[in-house]
């Protein structure tokens, strides 16, 4: 396979100063202002890499709209708040949450301003068509975002956010990093990083370290504890601490190398959502639930949403929608409803 721009220049980057680790290696491949996966592209959609929720159904961002109304309320319907979104994508959830919001919580759509965090400037310019009705706001990064009270959605966000890897090796943990061999970039493993250990532990457990998530969530805390607020991850990951390697590449909706064709190719890790619970407990923030995305859509009324669609669709709308229902709540499993996790967090001030 052919060597992408930003190969050569992560091959140059290594020659210079030895192997990277693999968070700064995922960062350049992802982010590199020039060559980064998501800066070159709009990879969403059957055309692209991959499809979102929010692009399979409107259904998905209606009822996170709904969700967003219920968390305002129970901040107690503050007159100033920020509705921001993490990656925002095309822009389609926003647009299907700002348009729920509207009809069910008149009030609470006065009440915000729209912001959405995003680097892409391709994926920008889908969002400004997007939501060409609605005033919105940019911004490269959460601490730009409004001194207010925060309602904050990330779908499919987390996952593309950089990791590092700590391999278990010759009883000792050591950091997977990417260097060169014979001009090819490959995995290899630093020196000792710590080697005392209470436990045994198999020879090659890979311990996943959320580098940037934990950093991102460490960012919204404060701004959560110092305003008031409420945020809802959604992504794929296990409720519980797993162990092993998740990291993935996917072209064209195959897998592929991550090592291949950097710039090229989505690279992206489970999250660790019970890492990113127990670091929002301990900044203060409340853990409202963590929960399955099935249950999560179908408490917030998914079947009764299809069927008012389906009453005003033609056949072949209606079969749509019992599709994309039955796909955003699949329980098998490799399906949506059980991979996919929500995580709610809030913090609510005098309380
Ligand atoms: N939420 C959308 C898109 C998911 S793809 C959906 O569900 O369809 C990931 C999104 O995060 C893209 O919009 C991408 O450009 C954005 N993104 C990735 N890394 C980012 C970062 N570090 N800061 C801000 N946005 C980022």
């Amino acid at each position: 396979m052919s060597e992408t721009p930003l190969g050569a220049h992560i091959k140059a980057l290594i020659r210079q100063e030895g192997p990277i680790s693999l968070s700064r290696y995922m960062g350049l491949a992802l982010g590199h202002p020039k060559y980064g996966y998501y800066m070159t592209r709009d990879p969403l959609g059957a055309r692209g890499d991959f499809t979102t929720a929010p692009e399979i159904s409107q259904m998905f961002g209606e009822l996170i709209g709904l969700w967003a109304a219920h968390a305002w309320s129970t901040l107690g319907g503050p007159e100033n708040v920020a509705l921001v979104e993490l990656g925002p994508g095309r822009g389609t959830l926003m647009a299907d949450a700002l348009r729920a919001i509207a009809k069910a919580a008149p009030a609470f759509r006065a009440a915000l301003t729209v912001h959405l965090v995003e680097t892409s400037p391709v994926l920008r310019e889908k969002q400004a068509v997007t939501l060409a009705s609605q005033a919105v706001e940019w911004h490269e990064r959460i601490e730009t975002l409004p001194e207010a009270p925060l309602i904050v959605i990330a779908n499919e966000f987390f996952d593309a956010l950089p990791i590092d890897q700590m391999v278990h090796r010759h009883g000792a943990w050591r950091e997977r990093q990417v260097g060169l061999e014979d001009e090819h970039l490959v995995f290899g493993l630093s020196p000792v990083v710590s080697a005392t250990e209470n436990r045994p532990i198999g020879d090659g457990v890979v311990l996943e370290v959320a580098s940037a998530g934990l950093a991102v969530l460490k960012g919204l805390a404060l701004r959560l504890a110092a305003n008031g607020g409420a945020a809802l991850i959604i992504d794929y990951g296990p409720e519980r601490l797993a162990l092993g390697d998740t990291l993935q590449a996917i072209e064209n909706h195959a897998f592929v190398d991550p090592l291949a064709r950097p710039g090229e190719a989505d690279i992206t890790a489970h999250v660790a959502f019970e890492a990113l619970a127990d670091a929002a407990a301990k900044d203060g923030l409340s853990v409202d639930f963590l929960a399955s995305q099935a249950d999560f859509l179908e408490n917030l009324g998914i079947k009764v949403l299809a069927e008012t669609l389906r009453r005003n669709a033609t056949p072949l709308q209606a079969e749509a929608i019992d599709g994309a229902l039955a796909r955003l709540t699949d329980r098998s499993q490799r399906g949506m409803g059980s991979l996919f996790k929500v995580l709610a967090l809030s913090f609510r001030l005098n309380q």
